[in-house]
């Protein structure tokens, strides 16, 4: 087989499938609206929970980082890429979040691959939610230690495969948030029956940070709980982009001798990380509150509604509310139905989710109106089964 037989076969079976990938280009991608040239939607699509990727004071911190710092940071941070403001952002996060120390990489997918690849042995275990994020799983993978997925959810069935005999050591994987159904982990459950195995256990908490908590903490904080490894990713409700890990003295030190998407990667730009810190400070403030109330006023208008529709909703209490469809060629046909009635949503297909759950994915925002919400349950009337 050619090489171009090898890529026209694997084409042609996705769009066999229903299940080819596109993209297009946005003028405006977070916030209220998705604008495309001229037309216009309600964007039901973006991860920026908070509006904040449009917050006048954040995208002036980033102005004003850029003008003192210039526009990128010149090399990995091992070498001259690591600036005060870089320094100044991992101190506050840290502080924050109550670690002693906080790691900053250039996206969540990178920290997640960059700690279990430098983490892991041979003789080790990974035991993983089954529904973790691609970043996550795809790193387990990669890594030479033994993958077991849990059940969602399931911290019986976890403490079972974390029983069984093994030569090193074992970290338990899971998240605040899952991105494609919206709901939580039991996470004190999860943490102690990992203690219990003398395990690590290694939170992503990609969708929870900023949103739930004390002063958007996350969902550790919501539940008391604290890993041993906290990732949180800034392309969310930070409505930037980024990621950090949260952990102790000692792993942090361990990381930058041993993690290789820190080491051998450009940081951040320092302009970033003057925004990011612009950004931490909108979320712990009274601004940040009122910003979270009126998300979670979305969130129930919207289940409220979806429920009075008859729609196949998940156990979500996040911004993330999917509605389950099935097949493939239903959900992109509801999703083109909604985009035509003004409403921006993805259709979610395998095999980022399971076989026969395709869904449309619903995120709410702060940057939405409450009348928003009604427009999109009103255009929602013809997906009930
Ligand atoms: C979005 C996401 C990531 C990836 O983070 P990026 O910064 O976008 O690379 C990792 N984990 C989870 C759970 C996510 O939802």
């Amino acid at each position: 087989m050619s090489w171009q037989q090898r890529i026209g076969q694997a084409l042609d079976e996705r769009r066999a499938a229903d299940a080819f990938r596109t993209r297009s280009p946005v003028t405006q991608g977070a916030g209220r609206y998705l604008t495309r040239g001229e037309q216009r939607w309600l964007n039901f699509s973006a991860n920026d929970y908070l509006g904040l990727s449009q917050h006048p004071a954040i995208v002036g911190a980033w102005q004003q980082g850029a003008a003192r710092y210039g526009t990128g940071s010149g090399g990995s941070g091992h070498v001259t890429g690591y600036s005060e403001a870089h320094q100044h952002f991992e101190q506050q996060l840290a502080e924050w979040l109550g670690y002693p120390r906080a790691l900053l990489f250039i996206s969540g997918f990178a920290a997640n691959q960059a700690v279990i690849a430098a983490l892991l042995h041979k003789e080790d275990r990974i035991v993983a939610d089954r529904l973790s994020h691609a970043s996550l799983l795809e790193a387990a993978n990669l890594s030479p230690a033994q993958l077991r997925r849990f059940a969602h959810n399931d911290s019986a069935q976890l403490a079972q495969l974390l029983a069984k005999p093994v030569e090193g050591l074992q970290l338990t994987v899971t998240e605040g948030v899952f991105s494609m159904d919206g709901d939580s982990a039991p996470l004190a459950e999860i943490a102690s029956v990992t203690e219990a195995a003398n395990g690590w256990l290694l939170v992503d908490d990609a969708h929870g940070i900023g949103v739930s908590g004390r002063e958007g903490r996350g969902t550790c904080d919501e539940q008391n709980v604290k890993p041993d490894l906290l990732v949180v990713t800034f392309g969310k409700a930070f409505g930037l982009s980024g990621a950090a890990v949260l952990c102790s003295e000692e792993v942090a030190d361990y990381l930058l001798q041993f993690a290789r998407h820190l080491i051998y990667s450009t940081s951040m730009p320092p302009a970033q990380a003057v925004a990011l810190s612009e950004a931490l400070a909108v979320i712990r403030s009274d601004d940040g509150e009122a910003r979270r109330q009126k998300l979670r006023e979305h969130i129930s208008r919207f289940r409220r509604g979806a429920e009075s529709l008859g729609l196949q909703l998940t156990n979500s209490t996040s911004a993330i509310q999917p509605v389950i469809v099935g097949e493939n060629h239903r959900a992109l046909a509801l999703a083109e139905t909604m985009r035509e009635a003004g409403c921006w949503l993805t259709a979610i297909r395998p095999p980022t989710v399971p076989a026969g759950t395709a869904r449309l994915r619903i995120t709410l925002t702060t940057a939405h109106h409450a009348e928003d919400i009604d427009r999109l349950l009103e255009a929602m009337h013809g997906v009930r089964q």
